[in-house]
């Protein structure tokens, strides 16, 4: 496996409530490597569309990164002041926000909005450098070099999305987090959306970090599978290993929930409700709706550990796979 571009350690984000802290991401550990797609899917509130938010220094209150790292090529932006994160987003670490179809500023045309960005940063480019630019970013991205003089509203879905990625990409950020890019879009348009990010990120050869709950999307997309509950990383794995031999009961019950298209069979959802942040179950988050649950698991937290080459998984009945 290549080398890690990124390396979130124990990276904690709280939300300040009147009843207490929401711990929305808890302790997540990972590595992003060099080149790769990493998925990182869970259910609504599990924490990774926060997670997202943190990687590009945008928690705000009352949320706050509570601890841990955000390692970008070995440097720690957890600990970047709002200002110099301004500096290192985009540049470096992009975003690709969830619902970036209305992101964009209605009475703004497409070509200020990319060039906002770059604004921000204090690059000035002539006229014709700028559309040279604003030309080439959208041609990267599938669009025309014309859907720079329009407003958001002359465009599609499909076409708003590929604005949303070709800011992300202005500056050739190395690490894009695309966060439930193809929401909304049918699946004909999610599928060249989809297209259009593989080969953006062949050409930065960046690394990419895709939130999603879809798991036919992630199946054909990512390399590695990380599975969320609860604000934790559940497992992390090679996306093939994950969906043929998948290690954490949730993982195992979200992929026996997803229909299958060569039998039929009753479809199966997972009993019980995600828990409330503010009130997480002791031991082990998933003990309430786990059918393996045993006494441990209601008492110690199981740690994420490796359990096999490039797979860890945090779970009592893998303790002695190491
Ligand atoms: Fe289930 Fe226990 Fe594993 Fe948690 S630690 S997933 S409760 S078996």
């Amino acid at each position: 496996m290549s080398e890690a571009v990124l390396q979130v350690r124990n990276l904690q984000v709280h939300y300040a409530t009147p009843r207490g802290a929401v711990k929305a991401v808890n302790n997540v550990s990972f590595d992003l490597h060099r080149g790769e797609i990493l998925g990182l899917v869970g259910e609504s509130g599990s924490g990774k569309t926060t997670m997202g938010m943190a990687l590009v220094g945008l928690i705000r209150s009352p949320g706050r990164v509570a601890g841990g790292e955000i390692l970008l090529n070995g440097r720690n932006l957890a600990a970047l002041s709002a200002d110099a994160y301004k500096k290192v987003r985009l540049a470096e670490i992009a975003l690709i926000p969830q619902g970036a179809m209305n992101s964009l500023n209605p009475v703004t045309r497409i070509r200020e909005q990319i060039l906002d960005g770059l604004r921000d940063h204090n690059i000035s480019l002539t006229n014709a450098e700028a559309d040279d630019h604003v030309a080439s970013l959208l041609d990267k991205v599938g669009l025309r070099p014309q859907v720079a003089n329009v407003y958001a509203h002359e465009l599609s879905g499909g076409m708003k999305q590929r604005v949303a990625m070709a800011i992300a990409i202005s500056m050739k950020p190395k690490v894009i987090i695309a966060d439930e890019p193809t929401s909304a879009l049918d699946v004909v348009v999610q599928k060249r959306v989809i297209e259009t990010l593989q080969e953006v990120q062949k050409e930065l050869d960046a690394s990419i970090i895709l939130i999603g709950h879809d798991m036919g999307l992630m199946a054909q997309t990512v390399d590695r599978l990380g599975v969320m509950y609860a604000g934790q990383l559940a497992e992390i794995a090679p996306i093939r290993e994950t969906l043929t031999a998948p290690q954490h009961p949730y993982t195992r019950m979200l992929i026996e929930s997803l229909p299958s298209v060569t039998e039929k069979k009753p479809l199966r959802g997972i009993a019980g409700l995600a828990p409330q942040l503010l009130n997480l179950p002791s031991g082990c988050t998933f003990h309430p709706r786990c059918p393996h649950c045993f006494d441990r698991c209601i008492t110690q937290v199981p740690a994420l550990r490796g359990t096999d080459p490039g797979r860890w998984a945090a779970c009592h009945l893998l303790d002695n796979r190491t």
